[in-house]
């Protein structure tokens, strides 16, 4: 049985102090909660991993990075490698968010890169990819979404699946306020365990959980939550608070 997960992205925000204030909160809110099927997962800068990565150990949250360059070492100045990331005790990545891809051009290719390095290093992997408004609005969201996993993901063996989580994140969603509507979410994740099928089969599509991210609040998440093939959220702007974070996790 797939896993429900609920993972926050705090991207380019809080220094140590606060990281470490913000995890143990979540710590504390979480302490009574059984979280049977569901993980809960946060990402801080690299400054914080570690001493991050330190507060959570024997608690039910996990650390994952927010991402890792492909090569082992060498000269990639302000780069990070995997082997880097598991000295802290981190060996949850996520690669391809949309902003990687946008800010610092990261291509397909390179996240092809980056999937086998990581999964060399035995991480897990939290793949994000999702069309942009126009993809959207020509009605090419399909293609597009197809697209970014057959060049990021589909050179994997069946085996390497269990390493990947999915991160469905449509980038006009994305720190705008406007989600897709569950329906939308549930469509798309349908699509998405459809082509893992095909590819692959029916045990590697039905396995994968797919997370969905793009403006989900708890004011929303009960409702995307509930649909079928959605096992949860990678969340931006309300892991950054406790309080709605918790919620989020207790949307299920
Ligand atoms: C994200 O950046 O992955 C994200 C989903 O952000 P937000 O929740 O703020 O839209």
């Amino acid at each position: 049985m797939r896993k429900q997960i609920v993972a926050g992205n705090w991207k380019m925000n809080n220094d140590l102090k606060t990281s470490k204030s913000l995890v143990k909160k979540i710590i504390k809110k979480l302490k009574n909660n059984s979280l049977k099927n569901t993980r809960v997962i946060v990402a801080p800068t690299f400054v914080s991993l570690e001493k991050v990565s330190k507060k959570v150990k024997k608690t039910k949250v996990e650390v994952a990075a927010q991402n890792m360059h492909q090569a082992k070492s060498g000269a990639f100045t302000g780069e990070i490698s995997a082997e880097m990331l598991e000295s802290v005790g981190v060996n949850i990545v996520i690669l391809g968010h949309s902003e990687r891809r946008e800010y610092f051009c990261e291509t397909d290719a390179i996240l092809a890169q980056k999937v086998d390095t990581a999964l060399k290093n035995n991480m897990e992997i939290i793949f994000c990819f999702g069309e942009i408004l126009e993809d959207r609005k020509s009605e090419n969201h399909f293609n597009v979404v197809e697209s970014q996993l057959k060049n990021g993901l589909f050179h994997l063996e069946a085996t390497a699946w269990g390493n990947i989580i999915l991160a469905y994140e449509p980038v006009w969603a994305i720190g705008t306020g406007e989600t897709a509507s569950p329906e939308q979410a549930q469509e798309m994740h349908a699509f998405i365990r459809k082509i893992i099928s095909n590819k692959y089969n029916r045990d590697v599509a039905e396995n994968v959980s797919i997370l969905y991210g793009g403006s989900v609040k708890p004011a929303n998440a009960k409702e995307i939550f509930s649909k079928e093939d959605v096992d949860g959220g990678l969340i931006g702007g309300a892991a950054l608070d406790a309080d709605n974070f918790v919620a989020l996790v207790n949307s299920f």
